[in-house]
Parts: structure tokens; sequence; C-alpha cells
């Protein structure tokens, strides 16, 4: 059985790309990287979320076996108005210690002159996997809408500032289910598993 590593502690994420892999019908075991000593730290210098993606996969790949995969993911927004800002610098926008509230109030703010038909953007995330004779990396984009105030309580990060095209509803408004089928992480994962197979 072939094993990935995932660069993330999140148990969630964990389950989340373990149960994608057995409903593809994959024999592949998902473990985190704590059962190689931890996730190093790991400075996203890169200037694109497929570099940032791979640092991190190359950085946790150093500490495992050999035959084994390493996948890491790097994400975030691109507003067009603000030339693909915040992009992968996302996270830390409003600068650190991260913190999404404050991301948000800089982003309201930079876009408050701009009319609505001037407010496209999208969330991109990446997905980096490595191993011997691998390397790949499979991106996932989820074109929408900045709004000029946030709704909803779900989701995270810019979540309710974010009209995904599909929907009438921010993905802070939607659950989880919804989010899933359709957001830049989901249609990343989909790439990665049509290639396992
Ligand atoms: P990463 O952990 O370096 O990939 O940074 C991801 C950052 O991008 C998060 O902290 C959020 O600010 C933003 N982001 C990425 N995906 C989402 C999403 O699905 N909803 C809301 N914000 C997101």
């Amino acid at each position: 059985m072939k094993i990935i590593y995932l660069a993330s502690g999140n148990a969630h994420k964990l389950h989340e790309l373990q149960t994608a892999l057995d409903s593809a019908g994959l024999s592949v075991q998902v473990l985190g990287p704590d059962k190689i000593g931890g996730m190093p730290e790991v400075e996203e210098t890169g200037s694109t979320f497929e570099a940032n993606a791979l640092l991190k996969a190359y950085a946790l790949r150093k500490l495992g076996p050999a035959n084994a995969y390493f996948l890491a993911d790097d994400s975030g927004i691109e507003i067009d108005a603000l030339d693909g800002q915040p992009g992968v610098i996302s996270a830390r926008y409003a600068g650190e210690p991260c913190d999404d509230e404050k991301n948000n109030d800089k982003v309201i703010k930079e876009m408050l002159t701009v009319p609505d038909n001037q407010r496209s953007c999208r969330f991109r995330c990446v997905l980096a996997l490595v191993g011997e004779g691998v390397e790949e990396t499979f991106a996932g984009v989820c074109e929408g809408t900045l709004l000029r105030e946030g709704r909803g309580d779900g989701g995270f990060g810019y979540d309710p500032l974010f009209l995904p095209n599909e929907s009438e509803s921010t993905f802070a408004e939607i659950s989880p289910d919804e989010k899933a089928k359709i957001s830049h992480r989901a249609r990343a994962l989909t790439k990665l598993l049509n290639w396992l197979t």
C-alpha cells in the first residue's frame, strides 16, 4: 500500500483526503507529519502557490521514507482589481500574526471605490505531490465576486466576502458540503485523484 504524508497537522484535512482516496477506490494510506517527526518550519518565500506548495512538500519529504509520497497545499484569493493580490500572502495580508477579520477589513477598504462590474476574484488552491521520480502540481480554481461587506457566519478566511459564480450565497453562507462541491480545494483534489487513479 502506498503512503501519502500530508504536510498538515489538521486532523480534518487528513480525514478528508483519506475519505476521498477511499471513495476513489485507491489503496493509499494518509499519515500526518507527526509520524515522521513533525512538520518542519517552512518559510513560504515562493511568489506562486505552486512554488510554496512544493517548498512544503519537499521539506516534509526530507523526513520521510524514500518510497512514500508527500503532499502539501497552498491557497489564497486573487482579486483582479488589486492585480491579483492578496494571492500568496492571503493568510497574512494585514500583517502578522494572521487575522482573518483584519485581512477582510483591509480588502474591503482597498476595494471601496471599485465598481460592481470590476470586482471579479477567485480562490486558488495548488496541491503539490512529490516522491521518487514524482513532482506534480494540481491547481483548482473557484471564480466569483468580492462583496462590499461580509455575509454569513460559516467558513473561515475570506469566505464571507466571496460570492462564487455558481451560487447566490457566499462561501460563509453555504454548508460545508455545498462548498466541497465547488471549492478550489475540491477541484484540485479531483485532479490529484485522477492522476493517482
Ligand atoms: P495557506 O494556509 O498558506 O494555504 O493560506 C491560505 C489562506 O488563504 C487562508 O488563511 C485564507 O486567508 C485564504 N483562503 C484559502 N482558502 C480559503 C477558503 O476556502 N476560504 C477562505 N479563505 C481561504
